[in-house]
This record gives structure tokens, C-alpha cells and sequence, in this order.
């Protein structure tokens, strides 16, 4: 669909698309209102002390909605303000036309719990803070109801002390690329560049760790992700696992990615647990070998059976499995399917992501579609259910951009379980120091109110050549000096 949108405030441009696409999927851009199927026109009126703020649509779609807000004198929370009024104009005026309640209501940011916890530190309960956002948002009350519980477990768990922060380490290669990634990872093809790709990251971690002991911060957790770490030939994963030692040494929680099935052998399970590391990803997305053939897995279920009950004959003790609702070809009754299995492996954590269709992957480019909104909403809530009727517990959420059916990515532990570093990592509860060709380091102000990025480049041969340009940016983070200073996500809904 084709939409032309004019409004007085042209910054706020690619918010009020992110509205629209939680009414009518991914919607391009009109020059003029001619070539649009729908025409908005947000228009304001400044009084006093205030601002009447009215959308219009006209096209498919007829409404008109006003609303006012009270301006404030605080520059940063005036623009929110504006920009929020704007959101919400668009999104009751399209609730009015279609009818639709997207689960979420109008948020359309990564992190719904920031907002709760904001509400919190201004002193309200988790019920009231939930209960605001779910009012001034229009959250459904099952989200509500998820938001709270999740919130709850969060605020209940061992918060990180002054000086410890979180860590991670990437390993950007696949063997393969699935055709609904959208990630920064390349394929390994002959792993010609790994050797050197290793060679930096060493390079990086061993500078990382140095800056650490300078400004007195210690690992509480370390993440060694991807891509698949696995991918690395034994040899090279050790060298890795070994640089990352001291990190681990320091650490409460360490965890390997393994990931993809089809690259975890008995070797690099030896190498993993060698290195202390308990807490691995053995990753299905789905049991049905149809399925994965058409999101190009390259691997069968039986080996995810396989690689799973070997890393439990090896004695790993905390094991992740990822599932996608909303995968191509699947009714409910398939994702059951594979639900089902997982829970009879009883894995102590299973992350439930939904499927989001970005353009830059394979599917998109196919023209494959993601499963019916209403079902892949069905499916989500089967997950919610069946997970806490074995004992799981709903531990952290985030949600993306074109995530079928306006839903979101669950983390589901079993009590004592819960990921500290996908927790502190995705609340910015703590600095992360990320190391590897794309990951983003950031420093988080003591109450939070401010978030300093230091990303590394993405490209591998840029990373190669540049690495000690990366530690550089690193060291400038404690200078203050970041990567643009950005005001925490959920401050942007
Ligand atoms: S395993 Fe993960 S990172 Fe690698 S290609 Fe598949 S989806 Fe992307």
C-alpha cells in the first residue's frame, strides 16, 4: 500500500511509517497524493499552553481525530511529547478506519519494559507503571499481563553491582545463510578469513580486557554469539575461548552460542566446556524438515535431537533452545509440534522469537510471506501457555521492526535460569563491552538516563584492517565521547 503523509514536523517522518505499519505490514512512501491509496494530513494548532495536534486520513480510509498535550519547557521531553502526540493522533485515527487493535497498541519500540521500568523509577509500583503504559498506549491486556510478569521477575533478580557490566564477543560467520536472516553474518565459505577474523578479535579482547582492569569494571557476564561461534574450526574456537579467559574467570554467567545444530560436533562441545562455559544455544527454530528447508537451515531436526542430547551426555546443565513462530508454511498445529518436542527435551531456557520478514533477507526477495497474523498470534500465546504449564517462567521480551502479526521475542527460563546478559544487555541495566566485527558497545550512565554507543564496523575486511581504530572508539566511551548521544529507546515511543 501507498501512502503520502504530510505533517509540520518533518523529523517525525519515519515514526509515523512505523504506525502505519502496524495497521498494514510494510507500506511504501507516496511522492504525491495522487499516486497514494491512503492521504494523511496531520496539521497543529498552538495555544497557550498548549498544542491540538489533528490527523486526517482520506483514500481507503476516512477519520479525523484530534487530541491536545500540554507543552512542556524541557526541550528533550517536549520532543517527545510532540513526537508521541503525533503517534498517537495516527494511531487512533487508524484504530477508528480499520477496526484493528494491534496487541501492542501504538508502541512500535524495541523495548515496551524501559517503559515500564521508567515508570517505576519515578516511583510507581510494577502494577501502576503497567498499568500507565497499557492506558496511555493501548496495550492489550494479555501484553499487559506479559509485561508485568516479565517486570517482575527482572526487578527480583540479583541487580549488577558498581563496576560489573557485560561483555560479548562475535563470531560474524555461518556456514550457511538462512533465508530469513537479516543478521550481520557472512557465510565461512572455505574459512580462509577465520584465522585472521580470530587473529583480530584476540587482539580486541585482550585490549577490552586491559580497559576493564584501567577503569576498575569486571565481567558479570560474558556472551560469545554470532553468526554461530561454532562455525570456528576446534582449534580456533580455543584460541578464542582461551583469550576470553580472564573474562570468564571473573564471570557469574557464560555462555557459547553454539548455535545451528549442524555445527556443533563432540570437539567444540569439549572446547566449549573446557573453558567453564555452561550455557549453550542449541537452536531448532523448527522440528519440521520441510520447514527448514524452505528458511534454508541446511540441517534436519534429528540433528538438533542429536546435538542436544549429546551436550546433555557431556553434562551441559543450561541450555537454551530458539523456536520462530510465523515460519513460512506453518499452521498452529506445526508450531505445537515443535513446541511440544522441545518441552519434552525440558531445556532450562527456550526463546520464542517471532518471525519479522526484513527486506534485506532471502525470504523477502523470494516474495515469501510470513504465517497469518491472527494465527502467529495463536501461536504465541500457545507458547506462553504450554511454557508456564512446564514451568517457565516469561523472562525478557523485545520486539523488531515487520514482526508478523505485531508480536514479539519472549526469553522463557525455568526458575534460576534467566539470561543476566540478555537481560542487562536489552534494559541497559549495565556498560557492555562488545568485541568483533559489528558489535556495539555502549556505556550506560549510573541512573540510566544516558546510553553512549561505540559500534564496530560490520564489514570483516574493514574490521581486519581497523580493529585497533575499534579499541580506540572503546577507550572513548569512558571519555564521554560516544557514537552520538542517544536518549534510551524507550523514550522514543
Ligand atoms: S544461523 Fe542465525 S545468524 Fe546464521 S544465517 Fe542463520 S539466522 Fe543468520
Amino acid at each position: 500500500m501507498k501512502v503520502y503523509l504530510t505533517s509540520p514536523v518533518t523529523g517525525f517522518q519515519s515514526e509515523l511509517f512505523d504506525v502505519l505499519n502496524l495497521f498494514f505490514g510494510s507500506v511504501d512512501k507516496a511522492d504525491a497524493p495522487d499516486d497514494a491509496d491512503l492521504r494523511v494530513y496531520i496539521k497543529e494548532e498552538l495555544l497557550r499552553s498548549e498544542r491540538e495536534c489533528t490527523v486526517s486520513l482520506n483514500g481507503l480510509y476516512q477519520a479525523d481525530v484530534s487530541n491536545t498535550v500540554t507543552l512542556s519547557r524541557d526541550l528533550l521531553e517536549a520532543k517527545r511529547l510532540h513526537k508521541r502526540q503525533q503517534k498517537l493522533g495516527l494511531f487512533h485515527a487508524l484504530m477508528q478506519a480499520t477496526g484493528i487493535r494491534p496487541p501492542w497498541g501504538a508502541l512500535t519500540g524495541v523495548r515496551p519494559t524501559r517503559l515500564v521500568m521508567d515508570a517505576m523509577a519515578g516511583g510507581q509500583s510494577v502494577k501502576e507503571a503497567v498499568r500507565q503504559v497499557q492506558n496511555v498506549f493501548c496495550l492489550s491486556d494479555e501484553k499487559a499481563r506479559l509485561l508485568l510478569e516479565i517486570v517482575g521477575l527482572q526487578t527480583g533478580l540479583p541487580q549488577a553491582k558498581p563496576g560489573e557490566i557485560a561483555c560479548y564477543i562475535g563470531i560474524p560467520f555461518c556456514r550457511t545463510r538462512c533465508s530469513y536472516c537479516s543478521f550481520l553474518s557472512r557465510e565461512a565459505g572455505d574459512g580462509r578469513l577465520l584465522p585472521d577474523y580470530v587473529n583480530a578479535l584476540i587482539h580486541e579482547v585482550e585490549g577490552t580486557i586491559r580497559l576493564m582492569k584501567d577503569n576498575g569494571l569486571t565481567a558479570r557476564s560474558v556472551y560469545v554469539g554470532g553468526g554461530t561461534p561454532t562455525v570456528l574450526p576446534e582449534d580456533l574456537l580455543h584460541k578464542v575461548l582461551t583469550a576470553a579467559q580472564p573474562l570468564f574467570d571473573q564471570a557469574q554467567e557464560r555462555t557459547v552460542e553454539a548455535g545451528r545444530p549442524d555445527s556443533i560436533t563432540k570437539g567444540s562441545l569439549q572446547v566449549i566446556k573446557d573453558a567453564g562455559v555452561q550455557r549453550i544455544s542449541v537452536n531448532p527454530q523448527s522440528l519440521h524438515d520441510s520447514t527448514l528447508e524452505t528458511i534454508s537451515r541446511q540441517h534436519t531436526s534429528a540433528q538438533t535431537l542429536e546435538a542436544f542430547s549429546l551436550a546433555r551426555r557431556m553434562g551441559f546443565s543450561h541450555i537454551n533452545m530458539d523456536l520462530i513462530a510465523g515460519l513460512p508454511g506453518e499452521d498452529v498445529d506445526m508450531f505445537t509440534a515443535s513446541l511440544s518436542q522441545i518441552l519434552k527435551l525440558a531445556p532450562e531456557a527456550i526463546t520464542v522469537h517471532t518471525l519479522s520478514i526484513k527486506r534485506s533477507s532471502a525470504l523477502y526477495r523470494k516474495g515469501v510471506r510470513q504465517a497469518e497474523d491472527a494465527q502467529v498470534g495463536e501461536m504465541v500465546q500457545l507458547a506462553l501457555s504450554e511454557t508456564a504449564r512446564n514451568g517457565y517462567q516469561p523472562y525478557y521480551l523485545y520486539r523488531q521492526k515487520h514482526m508478523a502479526g505485531n508480536q514479539e521475542n519472549v526469553g522463557y527460563a525455568k526458575p534460576g535460569y534467566a539470561c543476566l546478559y540478555n537481560i542487562d544487555m536489552m534494559e541497559d541495566h549495565t556498560i557492555v563491552l562488545a568485541m568483533g566485527a559489528g558489535a556495539v558497545s555502549k556505556w550506560v550512565s549510573p541512573g540510566r538516563e544516558r546510553v553512549l554507543r561505540s559500534p564496530n564496523v560490520k564489514d570483516v575486511h574493514h574490521y581486519l584492517a581497523r580493529v585497533d581504530e575499534m579499541m580506540d572508539a572503546k577507550k572513548a566511551l569512558f571519555k564521554g565521547i560516544g557514537k552520538g548521544v542517544k536518549a534510551p529507546e524507550s523514550q522514543e515511543d
